[in-house]
């Protein structure tokens, strides 16, 4: 079969930043050495950039998940440009094809259906058909001044942040290719294969917590590289919430980021997927997974229908808390209510509470019951 032609300008970038990488790097690391000042602009390029594709490209572009002050905007333009992954326009309007036609080789940009090298790399080096982009879903987009400018400008960007600003930075403060080689290649290189790891490996390795219906993963590591894009089956299912990780103890930095930019007025709006959603989500899978199994068991039959009772009431309690916490936070505002009115509504509360947390503890011993056959 003909293969699409080949993106040579892409193909350049993509094989050979890594080729310097692991030749001029080391060479120069052994025969000149790199400072404190070169490791440090290397790093902080890194989080930069990473952070800049993480929370702007992704949530902020693509997704839409909350809205940014325009300084906030430039800067993640700005080091958006330095990571060479194309301009927001094109970015998002690729990763919105993904989102909505996942794992369709046809329209799926980074189809992970198409194995490992197609969806981490493959996809940019020849002019495929399902990369075909024609902006026509991110017209919200082009109505950003700031998206506009980076798109206009986009090689110059480029160059500027990859090449210029590590070379001056270097040269008024340590050395010039040492922070070129460090800041520029080796961090461009690194940073392009842990984002790219979302679209191939993140679709083929980790936990499947919230939807089996396309082959997004959840996974610690990928978080832990990627500031928190790991948790990509939570993202796939939810994909208009600012946060991937939605636990506290998840490592989710670019959330963290968002939020705190919040709290000074730079960010705003951040859109949360309701609990309920979620938490039926989670539930959904927790069920089709144990009803699978126990088809297997000796009294299948019995375990099916237990597992379908206390599916079925752990549902209702979380229907009934999350329509009555509605009707709880209206009452909070109404002054007028009655101070016995307000004391009924506070026993109820408690008592939805407490139905919510006993169907969850009888739903695990059910379920790990069933594990442990
Ligand atoms: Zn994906
Ligand atoms: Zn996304």
């Amino acid at each position: 079969m003909n293969k699409p032609p080949l993106i040579v300008t892409r193909a350049l970038i993509l094989f050979g930043t890594p080729l310097l990488a692991v030749t001029l790097v080391p060479y120069y690391g052994f025969h000149v050495g790199f400072g404190v000042f070169e490791w440090s602009m290397g790093v902080l390029f890194g989080i930069m950039t990473l952070h800049s594709i993480s929370a702007g490209y992704h949530r902020l572009w693509s997704h839409k998940a909350y809205q940014a002050h325009a300084i906030v905007r430039l800067f993640y333009a700005i080091c958006g440009a330095c990571t060479i992954q194309n301009s927001i326009l094109h970015w998002s309007s690729d990763h919105r094809n993904h989102h909505k036609f996942v794992d369709n080789q046809d329209r799926d940009p980074y189809a992970a259906t198409r194995g490992f090298w197609f969806s981490h790399m493959g996809w940019m080096i020849r002019d495929y058909k399902s990369g075909k982009v024609d902006f026509s879903n991110v017209k919200d987009l082009v109505r950003d001044p700031i998206v506009m400018w980076q798109h206009k400008y986009y090689i110059e960007l480029v160059l500027v942040t990859n090449v210029g600003l590590p070379l001056l930075l270097g040269y008024l403060f340590g050395s010039a290719l040492g922070v070129f080689l460090l800041a520029g290649v080796l961090r461009l290189v690194v940073i392009h294969h842990f984002t790219f790891l979302i679209n191939s490996l993140a679709h083929i390795w980790g936990s499947q917590p919230y939807s089996d219906t396309n082959s997004s993963r959840d996974s610690l590591v990928l978080a832990l590289l990627t500031f928190g894009e790991g948790y990509h089956n939570y993202h796939h299912s939810f994909q208009g919430d600012y946060r991937n990780g939605i636990r506290w103890w998840h490592f989710d930095p670019t959330k963290w980021i968002i939020t705190a930019l919040a709290w000074v007025g730079l960010t705003s709006r951040l859109k949360r997927a309701p609990q309920l959603h979620i938490e039926k989500a989670r539930l959904a899978m927790q069920y089709n997974h144990a009803l699978r199994k126990a088809a297997h068991l000796q009294e299948a039959d019995r375990w099916c229908q237990h597992l379908e009772e206390r599916y079925a009431q752990f549902l209702v309690a979380l229907e009934e808390w999350a329509t009555f916490k509605r009707e709880w936070y209206r009452s909070k505002k109404d002054e007028l209510l009655a101070t016995i009115e307000r004391a009924e509504l506070k026993q109820r509360y408690a008592e939805l509470k407490r139905n919510v947390k006993f169907q969850r503890q009888e739903w695990h011993l059910l379920t790990s019951q069933l594990a442990a056959t």
